[in-house]
């Protein structure tokens, strides 16, 4: 588009090539777009719950994921359509959010714009369809806090916090070890929460993996692991006490940055040079050392010079550490990142009580464990398994799980799963439709049979009757008043959520219903969609 102006100075818009691009309008914009989000949805439906299938993704360059959750499959999915890329920033920002219910928030959403459709072809007006939402997600939003449920913990008594991680962890590829995952998450999540301001700073958590030995093997360091091993096999493996140097300067003699040439026609002088670099290694070596370091870390190489003479000198060191991992061990050994030889200081040193190299199996992998930290709000989980697929899906989990107990140290408030909560909505907000004179009573209602979508879906997807089992579980909760009754996906005989443990954040639930209600809204009112034409 370009602005111009006619001979009396008047603006005028010129439209380029308007005829070149396609152009939807009114109701087939509004069901192209429906069809889209629908065709994302539907992708994700089969992966819901415990029961749910995963899906291989493979990337251009042959990796392949095996995965379930919904945020990373739509990541990888790599959709061209505006509309379908909506759904994926959907489930983005579920996961920044709250970090769990990826999946769940897509499937609502792909429910609600199948209600909307019908609702369209019966002649109601998008507007009125989206308002009509927002009420019903209104009601459901405030239905949550009625059945929620607040529960105690505390550092002894983890159990509750447990319970509710394994309830994220149930659906995932990992469920064979969700106790052990659980566990860790928590008292992860506990030994860096700042329980005062009730929050916790993940970034304080490191998850290092590492592929062989099993995924019962998994483990909670209090502490930094870093993939690195002791520049030198000589250099002990146990170092007590340690009181660190962090660098990022390499052990090298200084370079001019600027062009230079050193003309060496002697032997005598070829010595003096020699000799000059050696005093160097050795003055950097002699002030570590004047400062009490132990043990150095370094961001930069040194070369086998350097290294001989660490190792003759008795300072090991580790070289080659990654800036992020530096920050981390500073953090953790309360020491501080010093960037040049001349700053270095006893003050300024990192300390831990046991660093120690572990090497595993058979193989030649080392790894590096810092324990006992001066700052010990700094952990580590330490992931086995089979292969790298299993690793990263169990990274995945491990997030949200994280997430969850992050979620509930800040808002200790619980709904019930397994649809539970949806139906018990679904009843709640069908109850009120009546109570909206307007046109808008339909799409509160919709908004109602969307909700049962959910349970459903959850219900499918373990081999259940859908339809059955859900008026079955719905006439049980209208009957006796019990929220808690859900799909019995496991099979263990009972459909009371509560005795099956299977719990759900409060704040997890109503921001899958916010913006799923947020985003259907935004579709809903798109009536034009110009294009680029294809040819
Ligand atoms: P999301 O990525 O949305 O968390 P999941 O695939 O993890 O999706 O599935 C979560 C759904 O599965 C939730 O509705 C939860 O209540 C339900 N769920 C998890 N474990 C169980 C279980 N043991 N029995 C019944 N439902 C469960």
């Amino acid at each position: 588009m370009a602005l111009a102006f006619d001979e009396y100075g008047r603006p005028f818009i010129i439209i380029k090539e308007q005829e070149q691009k396609s152009r939807l309008r009114g109701l087939d914009a509004q069901k192209a777009n429906i069809n889209a989000g629908k065709a994302v949805a539907r992708i994700l439906r089969t992966s819901l719950g415990p029961k749910g299938m995963d899906k291989m993704l493979q990337s251009p360059d042959g990796d392949v994921t095996i995965t379930n959750d919904g945020a990373t499959i739509l990541e990888q999915m790599d959709v061209d359509n505006q509309i379908a890329k909506l759904m994926v920033e959907l489930s983005r920002s579920q996961d920044y959010e709250i970090g769990d219910g990826t999946t769940g928030v897509v499937v609502m959403a792909g429910a609600l714009l199948e209600q909307a459709e019908k609702l369209l072809e019966r002649g109601i007006h998008p507007v009125r369809v989206a308002e009509g939402y927002e009420m019903a997600s209104r009601i459901a939003v405030e239905h949550l806090e009625h059945i929620a449920q607040k529960f105690d913990f505390n550092v002894t008594n983890i159990e509750p916090l447990v319970q509710t991680c394994m309830t994220t962890l149930s659906s995932k590829i990992v469920n064979r070890c969700k106790q052990t995952l659980a566990e860790i998450a928590v008292k992860a999540v506990l030994a860096v929460a700042d329980l005062e301001r009730k929050d916790v700073n993940l970034d304080l958590i490191k998850v290092e993996g590492k592929v062989g030995g099993k995924l019962e093997d998994t483990e909670l360091v209090y502490g930094i692991i870093v993939d690195k091993d002791m520049s030198h096999p000589q250099m002990p493996k146990r170092i007590e006490d340690a009181k660190i140097a962090i660098l990022t300067c390499p052990f090298e003699p200084p370079k001019p940055k600027t062009k230079h040439k050193v003309d060496i026609d002697t032997v005598e002088k070829f010595q003096t040079l020699r000799q000059q670099e050696l005093k160097y290694f050795d003055d950097m070596v002699q002030k570590c050392k004047d400062v009490g370091a132990t043990l150095v870390i370094c961001q930069w190489g040194f070369d086998d010079e350097a290294n001989h003479l660490l190792m003759h000198r008795n300072l090991p060191a580790v070289r080659w550490v990654g800036g992020v991992e530096l920050e981390l061990i500073a953090i953790a050994t309360g020491g501080r990142i010093v960037p040049r030889f001349q700053e270095l200081t006893p003050e300024k040193l990192g300390r831990a009580g046991l660093v120690r190299e572990k090497s595993f199996g058979t193989t030649k992998d080392r790894m590096l464990y810092i324990e006992q930290c001066a700052n010990s709000r700094a952990v580590t989980i330490f992931i086995r398994g089979g292969n790298k697929m299993m690793i990263e899906e169990t990274k995945r989990s491990l997030h949200d799980a994280l997430c969850v107990a992050r979620n509930l140290l800040r808002n200790n408030s619980i709904v019930y799963g397994g649809g539970s909560a949806e139906i018990s909505c679904s009843i709640a907000v069908d109850a009120a439709a009546y109570r909206y004179p307007g046109v808008e009573q339909y799409a509160i209602r919709s908004f109602a049979e969307a909700l049962d979508s959910i349970p459903m879906a959850l219900a499918e997807n373990s081999g259940l009757q859908p339809i059955e089992t859900l008026s079955a579980v719905k006439l049980q909760q209208i009957k006796d008043n019990t929220p808690f009754c859900g799909i019995d996906c496991n099979d263990v005989g009972t459909n009371n959520m509560q005795e099956q443990n299977v719990f759900e954040t409060l704040i997890g639930k109503q921001q899958q219903i916010l913006l799923a209600t947020q985003v259907v809204k935004m579709i809903l009112k798109i009536d034009d969609v110009i294009s680029p034409s294809e040819y």
